[in-house]
């Protein structure tokens, strides 16, 4: 079997063995990047070398009779949120662009200690803030599947760089649908892990109470050995779980007799694509065929989700992007002081943010600075961290009632570049089905379950309640067991 085609368990396990090397899972990979990034742009920053040495360097300890990572060469792709000490990470803004952080996010540790071999740094939408990578201040990424449609966002470059086989694993966030919508988009499996679950430091904060970072696939099973490398308390992060990893790679097989999947019939609404309804409810029958029982339940406070979150998520984006001033970080602009402002200082701050943001960011911390000020915090955040409450509740309840909630990911499926850059309202609606997950903290997985008339992929998602993630992995894996969906590969490209 041609190596770009194995999975990522079949890889390391390969590599394990010394069937194949480190060294030659790495050529084979960059040498596809390198060949496809012109069309694709799912790459900001390719790192041969050093991915070559590491390569090298688990090749040699293999012969030397040392044992092995979880991960061990691995190909993998991390999202450019993600700080790497040993290469940019610019979130795709120009206000970071060649910042070289002095540290490694957990995750990045995480991945070296498994030894993973990391090939790139992924295109996204500016600062993670988007849902067609349209927003990235380094040109839109492709979807593989049709090379004239956004991959989704804003993990759009991890998700594009999968699809089109470039790597076989990415790294990805997830604050509103980050990880589930492109992967839904571009045919893959992307799992958003219970929040907590992955330590964020390191990962460039958007909106801190909704971020978590997770693995992005080809399979469930890949995501779940994946998973099981990068989750973890980690003491540099206060809000990641001390709750043991379980072995999530190993605990996929017992079937899914009994298991309960809750359906929302307000899912169902129109505005649905007919070709994803149909998609989404082959799926359900597929997991009726697989032993689990379907039941209607209600998230009744659902409908608020996109208003709370696009009150939440810029609130808590307008605090954090504070620190990008020119001074303490990032981008300063060039501009001598003209004397129209107040200060020099304030204009050079004024300059270097209005220079170094895209309008997408600007216009975020802008809601969020409203709606943070005096006066309307009460009636803007605080309503809406109230309202949040109402969706976890909601939440609760299904779960009392079932083990795990399916759907559709998105509305529609891959949509054309340019459709809803002019429409900000209609580029928030793409995020109807994901949003609610981040907001009730819970984890939720995409993986496709059709395919248009056209050859566009269709998504399922299913959602878990907390620290849910062995069932979650062990249905969607199920689920891959009995159909190909997953298995299909693009050909608009290579
Ligand atoms: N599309 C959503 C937004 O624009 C979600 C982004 C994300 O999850 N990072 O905020």
């Amino acid at each position: 079997m041609q190596l770009l085609e194995r999975s990522a368990v079949d890889l390391v396990a390969a590599v394990k063995r010394g069937d194949v090397s480190a060294m030659q899972c790495a050529e084979v990979y960059l040498d596809r990047i390198e060949q496809l990034n012109p069309q694709v742009n799912a790459f900001l920053a390719i790192d041969r070398e050093r991915a070559l040495a590491r390569a090298a360097d688990i090749d040699a300890r293999r012969k030397a009779g040392k044992p092995l990572g979880l991960l061990a060469g691995l190909p993998v792709a991390v999202k450019d949120a993600l700080c790497t000490a040993d290469m940019p990470t610019t979130c795709a803004s120009k206000m970071l662009a060649g910042y070289r952080p002095p540290y490694d996010a957990d995750t990045v540790r995480r991945l070296r200690e498994a030894d993973a071999v990391i090939v790139g740094k992924t295109n996204m939408d500016e600062f993670a803030m988007g849902g067609s990578n349209e927003n990235s201040a380094f040109g839109p990424v492709r979807n593989p599947w049709d090379l004239s449609r956004a991959p989704g966002g804003s993990s759009g470059g991890s998700a594009a760089c999968v699809a089109a086989d470039m790597a076989p694993v990415a790294i990805g966030s997830d604050t509103g649908g980050s990880i589930r919508q492109p992967a839904g988009l571009c045919g893959i499996t992307g799992l958003k892990p219970t929040y907590g679950r992955v330590s964020r430091r390191g990962l460039i904060a958007f909106a801190s109470s909704l971020d978590q970072i997770g693995p992005m696939a080809r399979s469930a099973a890949d995501c779940a050995l994946v998973l099981e490398a990068i989750a973890g308390h980690d003491p540099g992060d206060s809000t990641s779980l001390a709750d043991a990893v379980p072995p999530y790679s190993e605990l996929l097989e017992k079937p899914l007799e009994g298991v309960r999947i809750g359906r929302v019939s307000e899912h169902f609404s129109e505005g649905l694509d007919p070709e994803v309804a149909k998609g989404v409810d082959e799926a359900f029958a597929v997991f009726k065929a697989a032993g689990a029982t379907i039941h209607d339940v209600k998230l009744p406070h659902a409908k608020y989700g996109v208003p709370t979150y696009y009150l939440v998520a810029p609130c808590e984006a307008s605090s954090n992007l504070a620190r990008y001033d020119g001074a303490h970080y990032g981008y300063r602009s060039s501009t001598k002081p003209t004397g129209e402002f107040e200060s020099p200082l304030v204009e050079m701050y004024c300059r270097s943010r209005g220079e170094g943001f895209g309008p997408e960011v600007k216009r975020r911390i802008m809601l969020g600075t409203y709606a943070l000020s005096s006066g309307y915090y009460d009636a803007y955040y605080a309503k809406a961290l109230q309202v949040r409450r109402l969706i976890r509740q909601d939440y609760l309840d299904a779960f009392a009632q079932v083990d795990l909630i399916g759907g559709p990911v998105s509305a529609t499926p891959a949509f054309k570049l340019g459709e809803k850059t002019g429409d900000p309202l209609a580029m928030y609606l793409v995020d109807l089905y994901t949003v609610a997950t981040n907001l009730a903290g819970v984890a939720g997985i995409s993986f496709p379950c059709g395919f248009t008339a056209g050859g566009l992929p269709v998504g399922f998602q299913l959602q878990a309640p907390a620290l849910a993630e062995p069932l979650l992995l062990r249905a969607a894996d199920r689920f891959q067991r009995l159909t190909d969906w997953h298995t299909r590969r693009p050909k608009a490209i290579g």
